[in-house]
């Protein structure tokens, strides 16, 4: 009875909307328990805002429930259906290595499912074993908190418990599951499962309870289904520009890994771009540059139309009525992600109100660091405290140049001079997870059990808009190396 005790007071309340579904939509599953779970690292803030308690959390019973080895009361394990199109390729996946736990009601009455990464195998599994390393997991930890503290919506990491057992990838690895927290890991993919495999009934339930998990304001009187497209379309056009803004590339954007929530998921091969450039590609498979940097914004473009191919049957009884509403969705997209991405350029460098030539601006500034070779985050950095650094970029006259008509631009605003440094300290981040900085942080995780170097990095980068001294170690570039940094989907 103890372990149930402890459980309860850890703060467990799990709902199972999900399991209400058609049963097509899942298959009801516990996770495979592990040998020897061990806590490396816990979520205190996340914790506590799911109303969760840290130190049962750290208890046995407690880390045996985030290992897969307890089931929290209220809990129905089960691995989701979906489909996707990985590399432009169709095909039926699932959860072959996840366990959607339930859906935690947090003190302020929000719900977010709680997944196990890493729990086992599922019948979605296909030839992969269900697990996942300690390396990728953590990987994904930092990654997506860091994505979080850059105001950039994301699932959450709660924690990473190690789980004993070894398991086999290129070498042997230490296995580990991640907790994940998402307010939904509906995907695209799962429209396309419903689609493809599904009657209407199954998809209409599917849509309905999209909207109601994510879009609960929907006017009874309008196409509900139309709105749903729209408002996906919204939220990814919003995503992706934060995404540019940034410099982060996703790695594997198939559309299982695009969620309806508007919320970044499934960190595999993703990284920050360093030098600029659209082409830039870290991924080991994504041969052919299709999820690029550059490339992002049309992929979110492409995905969203295999999106709403999965609604036609609803948006519309007659089909061409139907393919016409979802085009005018669709073709929306550049334009709505355009914009957000001008603001957030305008605001990367100070600037308040709208001109027409400031997209000109922009996009020479751009080509110049293209041209140079120039430091995404640190060239904005630089501009924020107008203190060009040792660059090759600042030491050019095409630089200077811009840079005048830059200041003119600043000046033709109202706004103080003040405003516009504060303007871009907000949106230009002193750090981002630099890719060198994770490795080493991973490496020393995994190979010395040494988890204080991944800690220091999660400080810094829990306040990525700080321009703290201490951060400044942190924004230096990797030593000039002859390999080009690679990441690797094989986690
Ligand atoms: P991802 O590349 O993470 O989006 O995964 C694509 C698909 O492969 C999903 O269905 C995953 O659940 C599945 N998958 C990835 N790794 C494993 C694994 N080790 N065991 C079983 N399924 C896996
Ligand atoms: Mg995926």
């Amino acid at each position: 009875m103890t372990g149930t005790k402890a459980i309860i007071e850890t703060g467990w309340k799990l709902d199972n909307s999900y399991a209400r579904l058609p049963k097509s939509f899942f298959t009801r599953l516990n996770p495979t328990p592990v040998r020897s779970p061990k806590l490396i690292i816990l979520n205190y803030p996340l914790a506590t805002s799911l109303g969760l308690n840290v130190q049962a959390l750290q208890s046995n019973d407690g880390v045996a429930v985030l290992a897969g080895n307890q089931i929290p009361e209220g809990a129905l394990p089960l691995a989701q259906a979906y489909a996707a199109h990985q590399f432009g390729h169709f095909t039926m996946l699932g959860d072959g290595r996840a366990l959607l736990l339930g859906e935690q009601i947090t003190p302020s009455g929000e719900r977010v499912d709680i997944q196990l990464k890493g729990s086992g195998r599922t019948p979605y599994s296909r030839r992969g074993d269900g697990r996942a390393a300690l390396g990728p997991m953590l990987r994904e930890y930092i990654i997506s908190e860091a994505m979080h503290a850059l105001g950039i919506a994301t699932t959450r990491s709660l924690a990473v418990v190690t789980t004993g057992e070894s398991i086999i990838r290129e070498t042997e690895q230490p296995g580990a599951i991640l907790t994940r927290v998402a307010t939904s890991h509906l995907r695209i993919g799962t429209f396309q499962y419903a689609s493809e495999w599904g009657t209407v009934e199954d998809l209409r339930a599917l849509a309905d309870y999209t909207l109601q998990r994510h879009f609960p304001d929907v006017d009874t009187d309008e196409n509900r289904y139309l709105f749903l497209l729209q408002e996906v379309i919204k939220r990814q056009a919003v995503l992706i520009a934060k995404w540019q803004l940034v410099g982060f590339i996703h790695g594997v954007m198939n559309t299982d890994n695009m969620a309806l929530s508007g919320e970044t998921i499934d960190y595999g091969p993703c990284a920050f771009m360093d030098a600029y450039d659209p082409a830039t590609v870290f991924s080991s498979i994504d041969i052919y540059g299709r999820y690029a940097y550059g490339n992002q914004p049309h992929i979110a473009a492409w995905n969203l139309a295999r999106f709403a191919e999965t609604l036609l049957p609803l948006l519309h009884v007659n089909q061409d009525q139907a393919v016409k509403l979802a085009q005018d969705a669709i073709s929306d997209f550049t334009e709505l992600y355009h914009s957000n991405w001008l603001a957030g350029m305008r605001a990367k460098l100070g600037i308040f109100n709208e001109e027409p030539q400031d997209k000109s601006l922009i996009e020479s500034l751009l080509s110049m660091m293209q041209k140079y070779h120039a430091d995404y985050t640190n060239t904005f950095r630089a501009l924020t405290f107008d203190k060009p650094e040792d660059t090759v970029l600042f030491g050019t006259t095409e630089f200077a140049q811009w840079h005048e008509l830059w200041q003119v631009r600043l000046g033709r605003q109202q706004e103080s001079k003040a405003s516009s440094h504060q303007l871009m300290r907000n949106s230009n981040p002193a750090i981002i997870p630099r890719n060198h900085r994770v490795e080493e942080a991973l490496e020393a995780a995994v190979k010395e059990e040494d988890y204080s170097v991944m800690e220091r990095l999660l400080d810094v980068l829990s306040r990525p808009y700080a321009h703290s001294p201490e951060q400044a170690d942190y924004s230096t570039l990797p030593a000039p190396s002859t390999c080009r940094y690679r990441t690797f989907c094989g986690t």
